[in-house]
């Protein structure tokens, strides 16, 4: 346990603290939030995501190129008559010293991930992913050699190449016939209780949202200020938490005095949080799931997609929406490859259809007068147009050791398929 100086994990419902490694609260729904040892913001000179490792996990680091470059606009920011606007850019284009090796935020969630993972003993994980997050979560694995079983629905499989070539230490289970990412949680969760293999967590995971946090923090080692307002696409809504939680770090180290409004932005017809927020209704994964589906199929950002957000939960979406005065926005496909397309011509590079849906939501808030001319704002571009990757770097796909159909899954074959998934024992210390 190399970490027990390092943090404490705090519940966000009900205050109760714990040690590392945890995912839940014994008392309450509330998700556990770490508490650094260090205050002070204090980063190193080092470019990239390690130079905050006082506000990560793990103790250790790597040599992987991580994080965003923070960069002021060079059009769109005059177009829109903002004089500080900043952009973070979180995926590949070397160019301006962007190095994510699979295009994508995600890449600096899963290195500190597994390097915590490692450090307290875990000996591998399970995840389902529906995109981008398995790419990152495959590559670092790869690169640290760590034992990672990741579970996708067959309608991503297009989706999951990475910049290098795949090893044992990544083993692929396939959903036959299925185009739903909430089965793929469901079979990841089945073999955590099966096999013992320690679920990852997704955002219940500080690891992950403290990873994602340096967006904010990189915005804050340049300016010395926290941004008035963080515009961002969210599926789980995760990242908004992960900028909310920097800028309360950042808070009490005297840099900045209050977060970040959160604007955060979803992809029309798919858009369960939006309507939450704006309408006050709970969120019900498990209603209408054909007509979910069907409006998942419909957007150009399948990433955004996730019918099961952190939302009502202590510490979730909701409270951080409420505590910053946040808004969220609907953006539908036209007008996000319309704004995506006006950030191409004015920014000088493409982007995915996720940060397109945040351009489009930086649009709305600007012609509504909610961020005004002279606000200090943050648009974080989470990821790359892909076919920059397809076009500059090798990929590789990789190879399923397991295809199954959702309905033929019993306890029994998940138990039979140890060895393909290269579990060879329980995991010893698998987090609650
Ligand atoms: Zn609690």
């Amino acid at each position: 346990m190399v970490n027990s100086d390092k943090l404490t994990l705090v519940c966000t419902g009900c205050g109760r603290e714990y040690a590392s490694p945890r995912l839940h609260c014994d008392a309450c729904d509330g998700l556990l939030r770490a508490r650094y040892a260090v205050t002070s913001f204090t980063p190193d000179e080092q470019p990239g995501l390690f130079a905050f490792r006082d506000w990560l996990p793990p103790q250790t680091t790597h040599a992987l190129p991580l994080g965003t470059v923070i960069r002021p606009s060079e059009g769109l920011g005059a177009s829109l008559g903002l004089s500080r606007l900043a952009i973070a850019f979180s995926g590949f284009a070397p160019e301006i010293a962007a190095m994510n090796p699979t295009g994508s935020f995600k890449d600096f969630e899963a290195t500190p991930t597994l390097l915590y993972s490692r450090e307290q003993g875990i000996e591998s994980l399970v995840l389902a992913s529906a995109g981008n997050t398995a790419r990152a979560f495959a590559y670092a694995a790869i690169q640290l050699d760590y034992h990672v079983i990741l579970v996708v629905p067959e309608v991503a499989i297009d989706r999951l190449w990475i910049p290098c070539r795949p090893t044992d230490a990544v083993r692929l289970v396939v959903l036959e016939g299925c185009d739903d990412y909430a089965e793929a949680i469901a079979l990841a969760g089945r073999i955590t209780r099966v096999l013992g293999v320690a679920n990852e967590g997704g955002a219940r995971n500080v690891a992950r949202r403290d990873g994602m946090s340096t967006s904010v923090l990189e915005y804050a080692r340049f300016r010395d200020a926290i941004p008035e307002h963080y515009v961002q696409a969210i599926g789980s809504g995760t990242g908004g938490i992960a900028a909310w939680e920097a800028a309360l770090r950042l808070v009490g180290a005297g840099v900045g005095d209050a977060p970040p409004i959160l604007h955060l932005a979803q992809n029309a017809p798919f858009t369960p949080i939006h309507h939450a927020w704006t309408t006050g209704k709970p969120i019900e994964p498990d209603r209408n799931v054909e007509e979910q589906l069907r409006q998942i199929a419909q957007i150009d950002a399948p990433v955004l997609a996730n019918r099961r957000p952190p939302y009502a939960v202590p510490g979730g979406v909701h409270d951080a929406l409420t505590a910053t005065g946040g808004r969220t926005y609907t953006v539908t496909n036209e007008a996000a490859h319309a704004a995506g397309a006006e950030f191409e011509a004015l920014e000088g590079f493409a982007i995915g259809p996720a940060s397109a849906v945040a351009v489009g939501a930086l649009h709305q808030a600007v012609a509504a007068g909610t961020i005004r001319p002279a606000d200090r704002v943050l648009l974080h571009i989470t990821g790359n147009n892909e076919l920059r990757l397809h076009q500059e770097v090798t990929l590789h796909s990789i190879p399923a050791c397991w295809r199954v159909r959702p309905e033929a899954l019993t306890d029994e074959k998940i138990l039979a398929e140890k060895g393909r998934l290269g579990v060879t024992r329980g995991s010893t210390n698998a987090a609650r």
